[in-house]
């Protein structure tokens, strides 16, 4: 699928908050997700020993404080130029369980393209844990 204005809005949103707010060993991923209404929502990941979380589950906690638990789409984008990332295969279960229709973006940024979450090859281990 092409990327529609709305997604790529979503891709420099996450850009955005991985510049701005992923600038230190704690926080190196940051995740954007769009409602069917148009409301953003973003996450950046918590690294610590204890285990930490990725974006994207922080991004889903944010998103249910405001009583939004129905995304459309999103996207993942490292740190320092890392780019656009797939989620883990832990946070491709969580969002299958929560969200099975939701639409990722994913690829290299000049090549982006939207994938259905249930297309998206699963992934071992935790690449977005940072
Ligand atoms: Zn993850």
């Amino acid at each position: 699928m092409e990327l529609r204005d709305t997604d790529r809005a979503l891709v420099q949103a996450a850009t955005a908050v991985a510049k701005l707010r992923c600038r230190s060993q704690r926080h190196t991923v940051a995740a954007a997700a769009r409602t069917a209404d148009g409301r953003v929502f973003t996450g950046v990941n918590v690294h610590h020993g204890s285990g930490g979380s990725c974006a994207e589950p922080v991004l889903v906690g944010t998103a249910a404080t405001q009583g939004v638990t129905a995304l459309e789409t999103i996207v993942t984008v490292a740190d320092r130029g890392r780019e656009v990332v797939p989620p883990c295969g832990r946070c491709q279960e969580l969002l299958r369980d929560y969200f099975p229709a939701l639409r990722v973006i994913v690829g290299p940024v000049d090549a982006l393209r939207v994938v259905p979450l249930a297309e998206l090859p699963s992934e071992a281990g935790s690449a977005t844990a940072g």
